[in-house]
């Protein structure tokens, strides 16, 4: 007679290697009943968006199948946490829950009620790291408090990587429960698009779980890293890991990444230089943990709140221009549609349409943080709330806001032969590099040649550069005065 069960509870680590959880209810030498909870209830500002719940799908779907390897079945169950997990353990007799943490404000509140509500009943509830190389309590500035700056944030990481645990190897075989709790199916939860299927584009990119997250590290580490620190910047070009929903999802953890790259740098495919280039840019995720843990409303809140008097614009228009990559700026525009297309967006163009949008268009940050989050497969509560802050200039360790991103010179700096705007926005293919990141400013002639007759095969700029760059610097002046 088999022992009561362990359930791990799965939910941003959806793998079953470096699985702190999985390999502690192993040891524990129960029965595993590895449980997936689609709760939309926690967290119901932040409802896992569109482009997410695809990949969500699909990564269950791998997860389920690596479990079959290892003997197992991933149950599925929809609903609020708590209550599911209480169905379970009275239908399953288990006596111990364990997971591994997140850190959405919501999630840790969720889980601490949960934790102690387990404890009180006599219920084991133990939770793991699988998210990050540091906790965010782990980081402490001298004086005890948390960091607001990235570089000393990094620098006392990186003096604490001789601790840094190695990943968890991957358990062989679970020990199944004498029976087998009913479970949801995953078209249940109609979780991918049908009518459209807009989400067509996403798996030519993408293989969503841990397969595709192992292949894409080491295509990665074999080919590209040592080319990172300039290819970063390049959107044209297949020059950055591609990790990032990976990450989010845990369909890898940062741990097997990062031991991976050094381990690169180890036996000579990888350069220091490049390996010291990728891995500050995992320190970034982590310092996005950092904040979002120790300020936990940077998702709604300005980080520096002289912000909440900015002029902010109504723009409806302006708005919906920018989503559709109809904005005259080839650069934004190949951008969005790249995000719409593939769900995911290179860093350097993020920036750039970011910028537009709450510098040339003066829309609220808030706007473009929630298209993201419901277009971007790696949606990320931290990435993208701190990312959004640092452009916008309100956030910590922010990009200055008069620093104004011009989309023709960044566009001709870092996709100087037009490449990436070729790819998404193909109605400009023709144009001569000269004039692809500025279509107005060809020749009647030349637009001729290139089939483009602008105001209708592609729009007029929505707003000058340099009109839209005086405005928001005049809205700066005016928080400045007040401030
Ligand atoms: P690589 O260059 O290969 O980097 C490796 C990993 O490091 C990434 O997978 C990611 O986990 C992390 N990383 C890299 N750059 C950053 C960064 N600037 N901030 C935080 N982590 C980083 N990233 C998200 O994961 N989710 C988001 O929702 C998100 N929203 C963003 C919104 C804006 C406005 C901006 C400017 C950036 C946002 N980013 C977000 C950060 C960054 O653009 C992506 O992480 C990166 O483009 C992912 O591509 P990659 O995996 O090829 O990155």
């Amino acid at each position: 007679m088999p022992a009561d069960p362990i359930i791990v509870w799965f939910r941003q680590d959806l793998r079953i290697a470096d699985n702190p959880a999985l390999v502690a209810a192993v040891d524990a030498g129960a029965p595993v009943l590895p449980v997936y909870v689609l709760d939309d209830a926690t967290s119901s500002d932040w409802r896992m968006g569109g482009a997410s719940r695809w990949w969500l799908h699909h990564a269950l779907a791998s997860l389920a199948d690596d479990l079959k390897g290892i003997n197992s079945t991933l149950i599925l169950r929809q609903g609020n946490s708590s209550d599911v997990l209480d169905q379970l353990i009275d239908e399953t007799g288990a006596q111990s829950v364990f997971w591994n943490r997140c850190y959405e404000p919501d999630a840790i509140s969720r889980d601490k009620a949960l934790k102690a509500g387990l404890l009180d009943r006599g219920i084991e509830a133990r939770s793991f790291n699988a998210s990050l190389l540091f906790e965010p309590w782990t980081i402490e500035t001298k004086t005890g408090g948390p960091y607001r700056v990235f570089s000393p944030f990094w620098r006392a990481c990186m003096g604490k990587t001789a601790g840094l645990e190695h990943a968890y190897a991957k358990p062989k075989n679970l020990q199944a429960p004498a029976s087998w709790p009913a479970s949801d199916t995953l078209s249940d939860w109609s979780l991918t698009p049908t009518s459209p299927d807009w989400a067509e584009g996403f798996s030519k990119m993408w293989q969503p779980g841990t397969k595709g997250a192992l292949d894409r590290l080491s295509r990665f580490l074999d080919d590209t890293i040592n080319d990172y620190p300039d290819a970063r910047d390049c959107p044209g070009v297949d020059g950055t890991s591609g990790l990032s929903p990976h990450l989010h999802f845990g369909d890898i953890g940062p741990r097997q990444v990062y031991w991976a790259a050094r381990d690169a740098a180890d036996d000579g495919r990888a350069t220091d230089k490049a390996v010291k280039k990728f891995v500050a840019e995992l320190g970034w995720r982590e310092f996005s943990y950092h904040l979002l843990y120790h300020f936990p409303a940077i998702p709604t809140d300005n980080f520096q709140d002289k912000f909440d008097d900015f002029p902010w614009r109504q723009d409806d228009d302006g708005l919906r221009a920018w989503q559709r990559g109809m904005t005259g700026y080839p650069m934004v525009d190949a951008g969005m549609r790249q995000l719409w297309q593939t769900g995911w967006m290179h860093n350097r163009v993020r920036m750039i349409v970011a910028s537009f949008l709450v510098k040339h268009l003066m829309i609220h940050w808030h706007e473009g943080e929630k298209w993201f989050w419901d277009t971007l497969v790696d949606a990320d509560l931290a990435n993208n709330a701190a990312s959004w802050q640092w452009v916008a200039g309100s956030g910590a360790d922010a990009a200055p806001y008069f620093r104004i991103f011009n989309p023709i010179t960044q566009g001709q700096k870092f996709d100087a032969n037009g490449d990436y705007i070729r790819r998404y926005v193909p109605e400009l293919s023709k144009l001569p590099d000269k004039y692809i990141h500025s279509p107005w400013t060809a020749p009647e002639e030349v637009l001729d040649e290139a089939g483009i007759n602008l105001g209708t095969d592609y729009p007029d700029p929505v707003v000058d550069h340099s009109d839209a760059r005086t405005r928001a610097l005049d809205g700066y002046q005016e928080i400045r005065k007040a401030g």
